[in-house]
């Protein structure tokens, strides 16, 4: 498979090993289109009729493999099933750290022996010291030996096949390692900004990785050198921050030790799945309240699987919203548990990998991509919170680490369990009719009841009306609580102060020139800044449009509510989790070891919702539950009760006598309704009747085909092209829109969006593949997503 990243060249493809024989798994170099470029072995030599056509190896880069025959399958069932090309799902599945390019040099062991007059050219001008090809070459040059970058590079890989010269690598990946952890973060600004070829390339790149790629990884993919990047800066296309190091270190976050002792439910859950476990392959989902000790069955089996010699993965949302889970797997299995998460560089990530693959960690835990470290015996993946959106990746290639991990185990007769207080409605469709069993865990492994939850009306609420983010109802349970000495959690759906700056005069509201959305208020800066590029703006005194200084902050952000919070009670510590508070390493940790050590109130988005579990929390509001229920998604309902599940499980998961408190201006809607009841199995019931009705997942299949470019016809035409000639030729399958992306418009770029629905696999991906073959304009980008979360 070789590494060239554009979509009609996908792999694999066959050479002769050249006298070399390389393993699977090894990094080569081959000639191809004319040029030499690396490419990795993903099949076993295998003898062949002659044949003159083929091509030969130029040379072996490295001799240990990256990957095995599992990863390889694995890889080429990432690419069917999502159709993405092979060189993307090898990426995945050896990662950058795992794969780090060596760079390749040269030196002499020993003085060469008649071997030659270029290695006695080469040893002229070296001797001992490591050399690169290209050094080697111009050294050629100045001896009066002139040959291409090619030729050398073909002679160089026969004298370390001859034993004359040796390869040396070391040194450049220490080096890497090093370096990557300081380096720099590019960010798309405004695509349309882009000026010449290199630069569009650039933002191409960026607007294909959900506009951020940290900088030599940018480089390589558009193929462009600091020069394009200076410029590109300074015009405004991107902008470069240092990468995000946002991973709070686990082991500092004070969580509640898991008890030692089994409830009645957790026993039985733990016989009923670990006997299922030694009988074969399975799929199970555990389907546990917020509060019934999943985490604790999860170590439990793990524990009994080690006994047999057995290695369990573990996959969590993401690392740094779930500290406590992840700090209670090390607290019980100690240095046998690796840690993979999206702030370790790729040395750190390099590190684990390769521990995992030596047979020197017993459990990994991770976010997403953790799926598929190399752990030998592998007989359990955990997908915890298995509802999570974040499972989904949103580069290609677009998997589902849940299914990735079926896929997984099924090859290698292993186990999944997927495990959640509200199951995503596929995962418990399957389990109600039999398709994977069932566990079900009803009560609180406390023996707390599941806390009351009570609906606030805010249409009612009068004298709110868009002034008061909380109403009288909670402001009363916090006085209470607070009085206790206990401590309460405030969800937010918002960062920033307001969502948006109206002007009472003329009702204009400042909106992104580059994103179709409005500016959020930010009090701490004074500005106005677009949550999808990241532009920020002062401020302005009066309306830009009717110059009127009647300018009021609409709705409520986490800032709006920590300033209301602070005023009304003013002894209070008050604690504010969201993106902005959370930028430096291990900020998630440092926030909620004080909230747990003396905070009174934690304020702050979904990343609040998850996982947290602090006995004296007894009151917990939502105040808004409606920015969810709103958007235009099939999942709106699910992903409303899901969330207000979620939120409420944070309270009195040890007293009773707790309170939820949710304001709505939807106090009707079934998902709010049945979630305040803790009901969800009612939900489901009429949730799937919706979704059978219309044929959505899990009775039907969705793939979304996104075109993107900063040229609004030149998109609209091409996604007219593409969806007729899908209706014209896709064979069952049914062909919605095009219609403008629920994000109609980010970074300077158009985007639209072709839904298509199917109740066979095959002929979806039929469809998406025939969409991605189809000819277009080179300046509209194209990406198909199967199976959307
Ligand atoms: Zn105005
Ligand atoms: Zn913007």
């Amino acid at each position: 498979v070789v590494d060239v990243a554009t979509a009609h060249v996908d792999g694999p493809f066959t050479y002769t090993t050249g006298g070399s024989a390389p393993a699977l798994g090894a990094r080569v170099r081959v000639p191809f289109g004319g040029r030499l470029v690396g490419g990795w072995v993903v099949s076993d030599p295998a003898p062949a009729q002659p044949d003159a056509s083929l091509k030969a190896i130029v040379d072996v880069e490295d001799e240990s493999p990256r990957f095995d025959a599992e990863a390889v399958h694995l890889a080429a069932w990432l690419r069917g099933r999502y159709a993405c090309t092979f060189r993307e799902a090898l990426a995945s599945v050896a990662p950058r750290g795992a794969a780090m390019s060596a760079r390749s040099r040269f030196a002499f062991p020993t003085a060469p022996d008649a071997s030659g007059a270029t290695a006695d050219a080469l040893f002229g001008a070296f001797g001992a010291r490591p050399f690169t090809p290209i050094a080697a070459v111009r050294a050629l040059k100045r001896a009066g030996l002139r040959m291409s970058a090619q030729r050398a590079q073909a002679e160089l890989a026969r004298a370390v096949r001859l034993g004359t010269l040796q390869r040396v690598q070391e040194r450049e990946k220490a080096k890497r390692a090093r370096t990557t952890s300081s380096e720099m973060c590019l960010v798309l600004a405004d695509a349309a900004l882009a000026k010449g070829a290199g630069q569009r390339r650039l933002a191409a790149a960026l607007g294909e990785h959900d506009g951020k790629l940290p900088s030599r990884q940018a480089c390589k993919l558009a193929a462009v050198g600091s020069d394009v990047i200076r410029r590109a800066t300074k015009a405004g296309v991107i902008r470069q921050e240092p990468l995000a190091q946002a991973a709070a270190t686990a082991g500092t976050i004070a969580g509640r030790r898991p008890s030692m002792t089994a409830t009645a439910e957790q026993r039985r859950a733990i016989e009923t799945l670990d006997a299922a476990m030694k009988k074969g392959p399975v799929v199970a989902l555990l389907h546990g309240v917020t509060g019934s000790g999943k985490t604790f069955v999860y170590s439990r089996l793990i524990d009994r699987l080690r006994r047999r010699g057995g290695r369990a993965i573990v996959l969590v949302p993401e690392i740094a919203l779930t500290p406590q889970t992840s700090a209670r797997f090390i607290a019980i299995f100690g240095e046998r548990v690796g840690v993979l998460h999206s702030g370790l560089s790729d040395g750190e990530r390099a590190r684990v990998w390769n521990q995992a693959a030596a047979g020197d960690l017993d459990v990994v835990v991770g976010a997403r991509s953790a799926v598929f470290a190399p752990l030998p015996k592998l007989a359990l993946i955990v997908v915890d919170e298995e509802h999570e959106p974040s499972y989904k990746q949103d580069v290609a290639p677009r998997y589902d680490a849940a299914a990735v991990a079926r896929e997984r185990m099924a090859r290698s007769g292993g186990a999944v369990i997927l495990g959640s207080a509200t199951p995503s409605l596929e995962s418990y469709q399957e389990a109600i009719s039999g398709g994977i069993a069932y566990v079900r865990m009803s009560q609180r492994a406390t023996s707390a009841p599941m806390p009351p939850v009570q609906i606030v009306d805010m249409t009612a609420e009068k004298s709110m009306r868009g002034r008061q983010a909380v109403g009288p109802a909670l402001v009363e349970r916090m006085d209470a609580a607070l009085k206790r000495g206990q401590k309460v959690i405030l969800f937010v759906n918002r960062r920033g102060y307001a969502g948006l700056l109206l002007c009472r005069a003329c009702g204009f509201a400042p909106r992104c020139r580059r994103c179709a959305i409005s500016l959020v208020l930010h009090s701490a800066d004074g500005s106005l800044r677009c949550h999808v590029c990241g532009d920020a703006f002062k401020v302005p005194n009066a309306c830009p449009k009717c110059r009127s200084l009647d300018l009021l902050p609409y709705g409520f952000g986490t800032q709006r509510v920590e300033e209301t919070i602070g005023e009304l009670f003013p002894a209070a510590k008050i604690i504010r989790m969201d993106a902005d508070t959370t930028t430096g390493r291990g900020a998630h940790g440092r926030l909620l070891h004080s909230f747990g050590a003396e905070g009174d109130v934690l304020i702050g988005t979904q990343m609040i919702a998850k996982g947290l579990d602090y006995p004296s929390v007894t009151v917990v509001g939502v105040v808004s539950a409606d920015v969810d229920l709103n958007r235009p998604d099939f999942r709106a309902a699910e992903r409303t009760f899901s969330l207000l599940t979620q939120v409420a499980g944070r309270a009195g998961r040890a007293a009773p006598g707790s309170n939820v408190v949710v304001q709505t201006y939807s106090p009707d809607h079934y998902a709010v309704r049945l979630a305040a009841a803790h009901d969800y199995e009612t939900f489901a019931r009429k949730e799937l009747a919706l979704r059978r009705e219309l044929r959505y997942p899990p009775f039907g299949r969705l793939a979304y085909i996104g075109l993107a470019g900063v040229d609004a016809s030149a998109v609209g035409k091409v996604a007219n092209m593409v969806a007729e000639e899908l209706r014209a030729n896709a064979r069952g399958v049914e062909t919605l829109g095009p219609a403008p992306d629920p994000l109609p418009k980010a970074r300077g770029e158009y985007r639209m969006r072709i839904a298509l629905k199917s109740e066979s696999e095959a002929d979806l991906l039929d469809a998406c593949r025939s969409a991605q073959r189809m000819r277009r304009d080179p300046d509209v980008r194209m990406h198909v997503v199967v199976d959307p979360r």
